[in-house]
């Protein structure tokens, strides 16, 4: 993956270019995005771009040594890290991503903006959660404690770390804070208040835009399957679905609630859930005031700002953890019009 076939994050992959140019290469980023957006493609091309042995124009060369084994994702000193669990396509007891990692090639190198959901059914857990164990830490630590095989970077991708636990935190946390020479860590998360404080305070943090409307169909000219939703739509509905209960309307809010139970099919409305989660880390963020993440756009500035200060600080959390179980109802057929009138309810109580 070069620079140049990104899409869309022209300015954060400039940004890296230069960082790598310049020689101030951090050893730990967080990358957040919204799921989807390309952080995966532009770690890629990052890395990619280090590794290069003849990068021009602030691009890699694509063509060399290093970039052909960046393409097929078999770079020897570039290793990645995904949230797994145990599943008909891997033997291993404790797996961890190098029991999938076959899997993951196929499926990143088709399409690099991939979704979580994607990952799942590639590597045949769609039914579990993904999880990074502490089994996994201690393959990461064996695997840059070898010496690098190209005189390059190593990297390691790390795909998901809201899913590690503490355990696993605590063992990688020596290496992210002193990383053996030209080691870097790149962390790509769609849920950055869930990352352990531990691993986020030691990242440089970067937002990796959301895609325009334009780059988003481009994006899904790669995965034809994908069926993503009109955030438009969404975006009305949740800013009704919000004002209707920083104001006190019950009423006007389980309204709001029927409206997202008749979407048509179970899977809009867990699209649904997943854009109001990401919408509600928004709030977290202004709130946390980390603007510099949160990436509000100048149009929503004020509805987020007035959220961030009308809901109390407990709120957000509380109402991430609320959808997400609606996900996982919804994927046990459990009546909708029930499950959202109860998540507006809750809403309701904890605003
Ligand atoms: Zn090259």
């Amino acid at each position: 993956m070069r620079f140049a076939d990104i899409i869309g994050n022209t300015e954060v992959a400039r940004m890296l270019a230069s960082m790598a140019d310049s020689g101030r290469v951090a050893h730990a980023m967080l990358m957040y995005e919204n799921e989807g957006c390309g952080a995966l493609a532009l770690a890629l091309a990052y890395v990619q771009y280090l590794n290069c042995a003849a990068p021009r124009d602030g691009d890699s060369c694509g063509e060399c040594p290093s970039c052909r084994q960046m393409a097929k994702l078999i770079h020897p000193d570039v290793h990645f890290v995904f949230p797994v669990n145990k599943g008909p396509k891997s033997s291993d007891d404790k797996p961890t991503s190098e029991s999938y990692i076959r899997y993951w090639r196929e499926l990143a190198i088709a399409n690099p903006y991939f979704v979580e959901a994607d990952l799942q059914k590639a590597i045949g857990i769609e039914s579990k959660n993904g999880l990074i164990a502490v089994a996994e830490a201690r393959s990461v630590i064996t695997r840059l404690s070898l010496t690098a095989v190209a005189d390059g970077y190593k990297a390691v991708i790390f795909y998901l770390p809201e899913k590690m636990n503490q355990e696993t935190a605590n063992r990688l946390l020596k290496m992210v804070e002193e990383p053996p020479e030209k080691t870097i860590f790149l962390f790509i998360t769609h849920a950055p208040e869930k990352v352990l404080q531990t691993i986020f305070s030691r990242c440089q943090s970067i937002r990796v835009m959301p895609l325009t409307r334009e780059e988003a169909a481009r994006v899904r000219e790669m995965n034809p399957f994908d069926d993503r939703e009109d955030y438009n739509s969404f975006m009305e509905l949740f800013a009704d679905l919000m004002n209707a209960v920083v104001s006190r309307n019950l009423m006007a809010a389980l309204e709001c609630g029927d409206m997202i139970a008749a979407l048509d099919s179970r899977e809009k409305q867990k699209a649904f859930c997943i854009f109001a989660s990401e919408c509600i880390r928004k709030i977290f963020l202004v709130q946390q005031k980390l603007p510099q993440i949160a990436y509000v756009s100048e149009e929503d500035k004020e509805f987020y700002d007035t959220m961030a200060d009308r809901c109390g600080k407990g709120f957000c959390m509380k109402t991430i953890t609320n959808i997400e179980k609606v996900v996982a109802m919804i994927d046990r057929n459990v009546n909708s019009k029930i499950l959202f009138c109860d998540l507006v309810n809750r809403m309701f109580i904890s605003v």
